[in-house]
């Protein structure tokens, strides 16, 4: 039985725990995964299919989001104002000077899933071009595994998730096509395919982790442009409904809900001999053969570091003294305007059309470092009524129901992710003011935007306030991280590398501390890529660690 004497713990069943645990199952393993947070249920818990659904947060269950607290972000830069956030009804969104946290600032989801129940679904290989940043430009750091080795993996991930993508993708080369045929564009979509054209630029479908086909007892998506509250017909490729379902269907993986972990024991040789945690109030205790940490780039390293005891006094895995350092988190800018002679632009899969022309580390001149451009409107939210009413139209009476009529359905938004390269102002630490209800310090997120990130930005707007003009729109409303801390994306904090007093861990996710201790979540990643969504290149390296595991337990 799994849980009485498992080979393997997995901490965590978000995006890397949930591929950890398929692939060590499906090789014969008996697998307990230790999760903090409980199942959601797409019938009770999405609210999609309700009257005031619009009215509902993300995730709104109890107990759905973990502890962090975020340290005093600095002022802004004022060569940058240019790339203030305002919108139509509210002016400038910050007006303080400096930066500030937008909603929780670290958007995540505690619980079976992780933040893929959350995330939008966008299904991204990594630009071979951005794993050799140190290498090639200079900057940053590199990647210890290359793209030719990870491949095989992005193409059983794509396969297990069902990504649906269009034929090519540039210098993204893949072996064998996509699952699934690319999703028919929305209106919103066209229009940006249209007027990349006639500013040059190449847009084409997105890949996405959206079914557009039946496929694996899925159905396929009705197109409802709501993917970050939740799926509620499971088409989308979050981790519980295409990982966790599967293993679980193998009969050797046990998920304990509502067990976060608190600590580690290490033995005299340094390797993990039990792991603890709260179950129901009381402090457990279990043991594996190895043990593996996917608890997210802000949980994992704060666990680690939390769990500092002799024979590892800076922390567990710590002796480069690199956990928690490298931070990097999602670089953001979103542009949104009215397009009179556009329809239904609320209806259709988010974010279904990209542009990779400024992608390469090298695509923006003076900057090291690409960027993204996709069809946004859904993503960021005007979907329904309220967004347009409290961030598009605003008034009051008659008046607003006017400009509400000609306005609902119009909305054209371009946002784009660009690269993020750590720096010595950006790192998780413990927030020691107190400890929190599990007895451990908390993360504390330490955000800063370098000069190139800053530089990137206003390319970024610059490029999407080109297109929406080339598209008849009025502006209504800019977002962006220059002045907001908004991170759904989160890198780096244990990053992988060959030299053990530069990274965390090595080309495997294991520690360079302890031999059976790995990890498999995003802060592996020594880089972020020129803004490609990272669950994709995360599960893939989960499969890679996972059969290291597997190859070390048979030799
Ligand atoms: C709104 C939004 C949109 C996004 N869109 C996309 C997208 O389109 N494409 C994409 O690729 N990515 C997207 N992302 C990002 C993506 O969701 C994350 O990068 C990914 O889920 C991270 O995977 P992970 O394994 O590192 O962590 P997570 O998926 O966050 O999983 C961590 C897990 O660990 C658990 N945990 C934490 N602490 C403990 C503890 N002490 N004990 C036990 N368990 C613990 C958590 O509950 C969670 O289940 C989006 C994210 C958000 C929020
Ligand atoms: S748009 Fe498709 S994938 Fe997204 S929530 Fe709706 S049905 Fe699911």
């Amino acid at each position: 039985m799994a849980l009485a004497n498992p080979d393997v713990i997995i901490i965590g069943a978000g995006a890397g725990g949930a591929a950890t645990a398929w692939r060590l199952v499906s090789k014969g393993l008996n697998v307990l995964i230790l999760e903090a947070g409980g199942r959601f249920d797409p019938q009770a818990d999405y609210k999609l299919d309700q009257p005031d659904w619009e009215r509902h947060a993300f995730p709104e269950k109890k107990n759905s989001q973990g502890a962090v607290s975020i340290a005093e972000l600095g002022p802004l830069n004022s060569d940058y104002v240019d790339l203030a956030s305002w919108s139509q009804t509210r002016g400038k969104l910050a007006r303080e000077g400096k930066r500030k946290p937008s909603g929780p600032g670290y958007w995540h989801v505690q619980g079976v899933g992780g933040s893929t129940l959350h995330y939008v679904g966008e299904a991204h290989r990594l630009n071979p071009a951005s794993m050799r940043l140190q290498t090639e430009f200079g900057v940053g750091y590199d990647w210890p595994v290359e793209y030719a080795e990870l491949e095989p993996y992005y193409l059983e991930v794509e396969k297990l998730i069902g990504v649906a993508g269009p034929t090519e993708q540039g210098e993204r080369w893949r072996s064998a096509p996509f699952p699934l045929p690319a999703h028919p564009l929305s209106t919103s979509a066209q229009a940006l395919v249209q007027a990349g054209q006639q500013l040059g630029m190449q847009w084409q479908a997105n890949s996405r982790a959206a079914l557009s086909q039946p496929y694996d007892n899925r159905p396929p998506c009705n197109y409802c442009g709501n993917c970050s509250k939740g799926c509620p017909i499971s088409d989308k490729g979050s981790a519980d409904v295409t990982f966790i379902r599967h293993a679980e269907a193998s009969g050797r993986l046990t998920i304990k809900t509502h067990c976060p972990v608190v600590g580690f024991e290490l033995s005299d040789n340094g390797d993990i001999t039990a792991v603890s945690f709260i179950e129901q109030g009381q402090k457990q205790r279990l043991s594996a053969t190895s043990v593996v940490l996917a608890a997210g780039a802000i949980q994992t390293p704060a666990l680690l570091l939390n769990a500092s005891q002799p024979g590892a006094k800076e922390g567990l895995a710590n002796g480069s003294g690199q956990v928690g350092k490298n931070f990097m988190e999602t670089l953001v800018w979103n542009s949104t305007g009215i397009v009179s002679d556009l329809s239904n632009t609320h209806m259709g899969l988010p974010a279904d059309a990209i542009c990779w022309d400024f992608n390469r580390p090298d695509a923006i001149e003076g900057v090291v470092g690409g960027c993204r451009l996709t069809s946004a409107t859904r993503e960021i939210g005007f979907t329904g009524p309220i967004a347009y009413a409290s961030r598009a139209v605003g008034g009051f009476g008659r008046k607003m129901k006017q400009q509400m009529r000609q306005s609902f359905g119009k909305a054209l938004s371009v946002g784009a992710i660009g690269e993020f390269l750590p720096n010595p102002d950006s790192y998780v630490d413990l927030d020691r003011s107190q400890k929190n209800s599990l007895g451990l310090y908390s993360p504390q997120i330490h955000s800063s935007l370098g000069e190139q990130e800053l530089r990137r930005l206003r390319f970024m707007a610059e490029k999407s306030r080109a297109l929406l003009k080339q598209a008849g729109a009025e502006l209504v409303e800019e977002f962006t991280t220059y002045d907001h801390f908004s991170a759904t994306h989160v890198f780096g904090t244990c990053r992988m590398g060959t030299d053990p007093l530069k990274s965390v861990v090595n080309a495997y996710g294991q520690s360079h501390d302890h031999a059976n201790l790995f990890i498999t979540d995003a802060s592996v990643f020594p880089s972020t890529g020129g803004g490609e969504a990272p669950s994709l290149t995360i599960q893939a390296l989960a499969l890679r660690t996972a059969d290291y595991i597997v190859s070390l337990k048979t030799t």
